[in-house]
């Protein structure tokens, strides 16, 4: 039988959709589970009427680079919103999702061997889109700081991926540490890969700053964001990537041989629907990142540590002094206790002492009852005489940050 391709076999599988199928199974098999491993926030978003949306337009294909018209309003959200000028006839493409925005770009600024930069805790997909780039990832450990980047680039680093805010800490850049890294990029001619997929999840007026907001030509800077975290609505799978025209007519010609274009109905619903969806979901994004503080503090209640952010949904919560690793630790969770999470390692080998917690889909009383069952798993496993300060955080200055 002929072999599949080495780079493909050496792909790891996402740790995250891994432990979320085995919550579909439970379902299925009729167990109850506490789900705190979902990468989504659930939203009460009523059906917008199809039948006003244009047909027979909507069953074909549409503009590679995405209607205009969503194009438009997507411009004009980055810069009403942020600040960022984009001009949608040439600097924006909207594609299926932002998983496969983001590997467009990786495709379209590497070639084989270049190393990308890429912090940890770091979403699942980043290393594993570059290797199939046949690139190089590089992984920073998670206690690393902004102003120690520069100690990772060598003759063949091509561009630093960033995660703002970040899954799964919630952490957001500050000004100071932007201008550090387009400093970086500048002086070494890198590109900035921006994942902004979580933007909206910052209720404090103007913490979240755009990568693009600190380089308008977008010279070496490229956005990537979603309607999918932003506003639950991760089955639509639309996404967008924002870049200079030059960079985004590369992207185009790769979109053009991948995928064409999005979903041209979805597409023309959001164009009628877009402010509408934007109205709906603006209360309940505030009620769920006021629910993560509400859920820091349970975690604080109970003595379990968790790196420090206060964006998006997720809490990066340290297993402490078990002897566990992260793997092991939530697969006994999800089957002695029936409460999934993810486990840390997934988002890197200095993250294995952490596990990440959503709070997007499941009521208050439930996730507390689950960060209890975590809390008393890491008391049952704890190594004996084991140092005060967690494993996981001993030394950092992550340490320091981590309470709040
Ligand atoms: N970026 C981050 C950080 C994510 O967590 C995810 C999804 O989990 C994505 C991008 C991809 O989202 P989508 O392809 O649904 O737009």
């Amino acid at each position: 039988m002929p072999r599949s391709s080495r780079y493909v076999q050496d792909i790891v599988e996402a740790k995250s959709i891994k432990y979320n199928c085995r919550v579909y199974e439970r379902t299925r098999r009729g167990e109850d589970t506490i789900v705190l491993s979902l990468g989504e926030a659930h939203f009460d978003i009523p059906l917008f009427p199809f039948d006003d949306l244009p047909m027979p337009a909507g069953y074909h294909y549409s503009d590679s680079r995405g209607i205009p018209e969503l194009r438009a309003l997507l411009a004009d959200y980055y810069e009403s919103r942020f600040g960022v000028t984009v001009d949608p006839a040439t600097e924006i493409i909207v594609t299926a999702g932002s998983k496969i925005a983001l590997h467009m770009a990786f495709m379209a600024i590497l070639d084989p061997g270049d190393e990308v930069m890429i912090h940890e805790p770091a979403w699942v997909s980043y290393p594993e889109q570059v290797r199939l780039c046949h690139g190089q990832p590089v992984r920073l450990p998670y206690d690393t700081p902004v102003a120690e980047y520069g100690r990772f680039i060598t003759s063949r680093t091509r561009a630093i991926v960033v995660n703002n805010p970040n899954n799964p800490t919630g952490r957001l850049l500050t000004r100071g540490e932007w201008e550090q890294l387009h400093e970086l990029a500048d002086r070494h001619d890198l590109f900035i890969v921006s994942d902004e997929a979580y933007s909206d999840y910052v209720i404090e007026p103007g913490s979240f700053i755009s990568a693009a907001a600190f380089d308008p030509a977008k010279a070496h800077t490229i956005v990537c964001n979603t309607l999918s975290k932003n506003y639950g609505m991760s089955g639509w799978r639309v996404g967008y990537v924002i870049t200079n025209e030059d960079l985004l007519f590369q992207i185009l010609k790769v979109n053009q041989h991948l995928i064409t274009c999005p979903s041209t109905i979805l597409e023309w619903y959001m164009v009628r629907h877009f402010h509408d969806v934007l109205a709906i979901t603006a209360p309940q994004i505030r009620d769920v990142v006021l629910k993560r503080r509400e859920v820091a503090r349970m975690l604080d209640d109970v003595g379990l540590r968790y790196l420090a952010g206060e964006g998006t949904f997720y809490l990066f919560a340290s297993i402490g002094d078990s002897e566990l690793g992260s793997d092991d630790f939530c697969t006994r969770l999800l089957e002695e206790r029936g409460v999934c999470a993810v486990p840390g390692v997934g988002y890197g080998d200095s993250c294995d002492r952490f596990i990440r917690l959503s709070v997007g889909s499941e009521p208050l009383d439930r996730i507390r009852t689950g960060v209890e069952r975590i809390a008393q798993l890491v008391r049952e496993t704890a190594v004996t005489a084991a140092p005060a300060m967690t494993a996981g955080m001993a030394g950092t200055a992550a340490a320091a940050a981590a309470r709040r």
